[in-house]
C-alpha cells in the first residue's frame, strides 16, 4: 500500500523565530492521520526545525541538495549535511528550481542518483507548463520528464520514490488543475511507470499533486484514486491552512 502524504514546501519564506513558532502551532494543532505530514523550511532553519519538531511526528525535508559528495561548490549543500542534522529526505526538481536555476533533466538525474545512494527519500517534482497544456503536449512533457530523470533507476530504487505532479501553471497562479486533470495526469504517470517497469512499482509508487492546493479544494482533489496527498506552497505557510488540508485527506 502507498503512502498518504502532504508536505509544505516553505520556498524562500519564514525567518528562524517565525519557523520555530509556525512549527509550534503545527505540532500543537495536528489532526490525527494516516498521512505522512512533512515540512521543508529552508536550508539555514532546517537544523532549528529538527529541533523544534524533535517529540512531533513532522518530518522536516530539504527542498533541494546538490549531487556532488563536497568540495568547491559554493553556496552548495550535500546530502550528508543533511543527513548529518536528521533529515533523510529531499525535494528534488522542483519547477522554480528548473525555472531560475537552470536545473535540467540531466542535473536532476544526478541529484537523484546521488540521494538514492545515500540512501535518501527523494521527493521529484515535474509537470507542464501552460503552453505545452494549450499544445496539447502535456503527457508528452511530463513522460519525458520521468523517462530523463528517473527510469534509469534500478526496480530497486522506487521505494525511496515519491513523484510531485505539479503543473507550473497552477503553482502559486491560485489556478488549481481540476480534480479531473490531476486524475487523469496522475493515471497517466502510473501508465507510463508500469510500461517502463512493472505495475506493481507503479501502485506503490506515492502521486502527490501541488499547484495551489488550498484547504477549499483539497477534498476534492485528494479524493481522487490516483491522488496520494499534496505538496504544499502558500497554503503551508499558514498553521490553520495546512491543518485543513492535512484533515483532508
Ligand atoms: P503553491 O505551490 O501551493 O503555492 O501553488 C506549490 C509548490 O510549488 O510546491
Amino acid at each position: 500500500m502507498r503512502s498518504k502524504i502532504v508536505a509544505g514546501n516553505w520556498k524562500m519564506n519564514k525567518n528562524l523565530a517565525e519557523t520555530e513558532a509556525l512549527l509550534t502551532e503545527l505540532a500543537a494543532k495536528l489532526p490525527d492521520t494516516q498521512a505522512e505530514v512533512m515540512v521543508a523550511p529552508t536550508f539555514v532553519n532546517l537544523a532549528a526545525a529538527v529541533r523544534t519538531l524533535d517529540s512531533s511526528v513532522i518530518e522536516v525535508i530539504a527542498q533541494n541538495m546538490h549531487f556532488a559528495e563536497s568540495g568547491a561548490y559554493t553556496g552548495e549543500i550535500s546530502a550528508d549535511m543533511l543527513l548529518n542534522i536528521g533529515i533523510d529526505t529531499v525535494i528534488i526538481g522542483h519547477s522554480e528550481r528548473r525555472a531560475y536555476f537552470g536545473e535540467t533533466d540531466e542535473i536532476l538525474a544526478k541529484k537523484v542518483k546521488a540521494a538514492l545512494a545515500k540512501n535518501m527519500r527523494v521527493m521529484f517534482c515535474f509537470g507542464e507548463e501552460l503552453d505545452d497544456r494549450k499544445s496539447d503536449n502535456h503527457f508528452k512533457v511530463v513522460e519525458s520528464q520521468l523517462k530523463n530523470a528517473l527510469f534509469s533507476l534500478e526496480a530497486s530504487d522506487w521505494g525511496k520514490i515519491v513523484l510531485a505532479y505539479e503543473p507550473v501553471w497552477a503553482i502559486g497562479t491560485g489556478e488549481t488543475a481540476s480534480p479531473e486533470q490531476a486524475q487523469e495526469m496522475h493515471a497517466f504517470i502510473r501508465k507510463t511507470i508500469t510500461e517502463a517497469y512493472d505495475a506493481s512499482i507503479a501502485n506503490n509508487v506515492s502521486i502527490l499533486y501541488g499547484g495551489s492546493v488550498k484547504p477549499a479544494n483539497a477534498v476534492e482533489i485528494f479524493g481522487k484514486p490516483d491522488v496520494d496527498g499534496g505538496l504544499i506552497g502558500g497554503a503551508s505557510l499558514v498553521a490553520d491552512d495546512f491543518v485543513a488540508i492535512i484533515k483532508a485527506i
